[in-house]
């Protein structure tokens, strides 16, 4: 909350409080060993050459459908490499699919999600996994997660069908195997955990035993999804603007 791209993008103390949430207060005094590369690295994406080429229309994850969110919605980076990524967060997006891919194409609402799971099992893929999407309101967390919505209220148990459970999860799961993330609750969170938020998506009805468990069945020979990370440049900037700490549903 309150952290938005005007304020600095990130000088040493942000870097110490990443580090320090990556692995623990002990290892605080380390981190400051290697604030030199960290900075390095912010300052060598920021450089217009090293920009990844995007892909128009690529996505990350083999069956999804790929609809542009607004740029002013995410901050495009090159994760993992300047961030490293472990942590996927949990959204439920109080309001229909349509509502959903209606906000974050709008560059006013300030927030966004990497991907939407429709109550059929759909998956819409709206901001790249390279790119910081504004979805958790905490820049750190923000930094460090993919975003997935679900469509539905958290008041509504109906609203998590199994179609919905069963493509999340193997989503979930391609994530999770992507950048090495622990399948467990530490590395598979709800919006409501994250530090400083006032949200409380996915809500009581969400069932993480059973999504759990749905992950860590997802074999492992699941499509692979070609990266989005190839191709010819999309164009956008998006690198610049507020939003940072708000908060996709
Ligand atoms: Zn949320």
């Amino acid at each position: 909350m309150g952290e938005n791209e005007s304020a600095g993008g990130g000088g040493p103390e942000r870097s110490v409080r990443r580090r320090a949430l990556l692995v623990g207060g002990a290892a605080a005094v380390a981190g400051a060993a290697v604030l030199g590369h960290d900075a390095l690295s912010r300052l060598r994406w920021k450089l217009p050459g090293a920009r990844r080429p995007r892909a128009a229309g690529a996505v990350d994850f083999g069956s999804a459908r790929w609809v542009g969110a607004s740029p002013a919605n995410y901050r495009e980076a090159d994760r993992p490499d300047d961030y490293p990524i472990d942590r996927v967060v949990v959204h439920v997006t109080q309001g229909s699919f349509t509502s959903a891919v209606k906000a974050f194409q709008d560059p006013g609402h300030g927030a966004a999600a990497h991907y939407i799971v429709r109550r059929d099992g759909r998956v819409t893929q709206m901001i790249r996994e390279l790119d910081v999407a504004f979805h958790a309101g905490n820049r750190a967390w923000n930094e460090r997660s993919v975003g997935v919505e679900h469509e539905g209220f958290v008041d509504d148990a109906s609203s998590f069908t199994d179609a919905m459970y069963a493509a999340s999860a193997r989503l979930t799961a391609q994530i999770c195997r992507r950048y090495g993330i622990p399948v467990d609750r530490k590395h598979i969170v709800g919006h409501v955990e994250v530090p400083g938020t006032d949200h409380t998506d996915p809500g009581p009805h969400w069932d993480w035993i059973r999504y759990l468990r749905l992950v860590r069945a997802v074999p492992p020979d699941s499509p692979t999804p070609s990266p989005s990370g190839s191709g010819a440049p999309s164009g956008s900037g998006g690198a610049t603007g507020p939003g940072e700490g708000r908060q996709a549903p």
